[in-house]
């Protein structure tokens, strides 16, 4: 078979010799690349028996590696209740909402934060925020404030209100027109913020590190001038942390490394251990305003995710699970730190556990699908990051002898790309 750098139907027969999935009845919106059976730690197994090295942790969501939940507690909150309607409340919801609440007046104080909505996903999150921030203008009868703000590249989840503000064409294309009135930023451009910032806007969406959209980062400066324009048109600022949260750059919330001081913060992937989950942690002068009926979800605040949750966030704070942690965040950027040294091509993005690589070569650029393809054809899974970037996104406790294994695995396949040889082997050890 010859090689080819960017070409899709190449890439597609190499994996069809042997990854074939038939998924001819699951809606064909993903194509499976392999049917999982089950996973620990760092490894996926598909059905077939072969293990791969997942440096993409169920996208950002298995922070301490899969199994990491307890069976035991899981069960033992649906052999107690599985589920309550919006009427009720239970002790799991009631504790979660607190724990978030007192963790991001932790880390983020001077808002502060009184109440967290729990919902069942990321993009359910953010229409919660959205539509919370245009409650805010009603109710305090902002009558002049009329846009929503998001920036380019930004990935705010699929929903409707949710893809309005997100910055990507090939999320959107299909399902246009979104909603009016918002309106988008150059991320990290002060000037076009500042051109785009006025008394009209109610509320500015803003992941501290774009997860899909490239692995940009907040600068401190840009943040600093974003709360300044706040301070000046008043306006509520909403962080998305739902990649880039809980610990995944090293902080509890990504924003703090940029001293952004959001109104709203929005969670989810890794909080749930797996489970479906997402939190809106909402300001006290959003709180005043809510009043019953306002918004709901049947399965928001579901007891067994919220139980999850609380073994989630317990591990998460455990000293132990800290230290190994920042272990692993050493160690992955010393893999990064090597390849960076070794290929001049390569440029390292992100931070903490939320990393990558760009590449600087238009050519490499335009065969990362081919580059992601190869890497799970030698059993290591990795991800893409704004149509021409790798990502990584392992278990936040992902050990050293795990990077190893998977960055001579990377290492071998830019080495071929970067320096392509007549005919590169195509070996799989399965
Ligand atoms: N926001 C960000 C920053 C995300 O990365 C994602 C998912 O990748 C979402 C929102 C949407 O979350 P979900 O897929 O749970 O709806």
């Amino acid at each position: 078979m010859h090689h080819t750098h960017s070409n899709k139907k190449n890439t597609k027969n190499i994996l069809d010799i042997n990854y074939r999935v038939d998924s001819t009845y699951q809606t064909p919106v993903f194509e499976p690349l392999l049917t999982i059976a089950h996973a620990k730690g760092d490894y996926l197994y598909d059905v077939r028996g072969r293990r791969f090295i997942d440096l993409t942790g169920g996208i950002a969501v298995h922070s301490l590696g899969h199994g990491a939940l307890s069976a035991q507690l899981v069960a033992a909150q649906l052999q107690k209740t599985s589920h309550v309607s919006n009427y009720f409340t239970t002790e799991p919801l009631l504790q979660l909402c607190k724990r978030l609440v007192l963790l991001a007046n932790k880390y983020i104080p001077s808002v502060p934060y009184k109440s967290t909505f729990v919902c069942n996903s990321g993009t359910e999150a953010i229409e919660t925020a959205l539509k919370f921030c245009l409650l805010w203008k009603y109710k305090r009868e902002f009558r002049h404030k009329k846009h929503v703000l998001y920036a380019h590249n930004s990935f705010h989840g699929r929903t409707m209100g949710a893809l309005s503000l997100t910055g990507q064409a090939r999320y959107r294309r299909y399902f246009e027109p979104l909603l009016a009135h918002t309106r988008s930023f150059v991320y990290n451009d002060a000037r076009d913020i500042a051109k785009k910032c006025s008394r009209k806007t109610i509320a500015l969406f803003i992941e501290a590190i774009q997860g899909e959209g490239g692995l940009s980062m907040l600068d401190s400066s840009t943040a600093e001038h974003i709360m300044k324009l706040k301070q000046k048109y008043n306006f509520l600022i909403v962080a998305d942390e739902v990649q880039g949260g809980l610990w995944r750059t090293g902080t509890p919330f990504a924003c703090q490394h940029s001293g952004l001081k959001p109104d709203i913060i929005v969670i989810a992937k890794p909080l749930g251990g797996g489970l479906p989950i997402g939190a809106v942690i909402t300001p006290q002068q959003v709180h005043d305003l809510l009043s019953p009926g306002d918004h709901g979800s049947t399965f928001g605040g579901n007891p067994v995710v919220c139980t999850a949750a609380h073994y989630m966030l317990d591990k998460f704070l455990d000293p132990h699970i800290q230290k190994k942690r920042e272990r692993s965040a050493q160690a992955l950027d010393a893999h990064i730190h090597a390849l960076t040294q070794k290929y001049s091509d390569l440029i390292p993005l992100g931070r903490g556990h939320l990393r990558g690589l760009a590449f600087r070569t238009p050519r490499i650029q335009g065969a990362v699908s081919d580059i992601i393809a190869q890497a799970l054809h030698r059993g290591l899974l990795i991800l893409r990051s704004g149509g021409t970037k790798l990502r990584f996104a392992p278990s936040l406790i992902c050990e050293d002898y795990v990077y190893q294994e998977a960055f001579n695995i990377l290492d071998s396949i830019l080495h071929e790309y970067i320096y392509p040889h007549p005919k590169p082997s195509h070996t799989s050890q399965h």
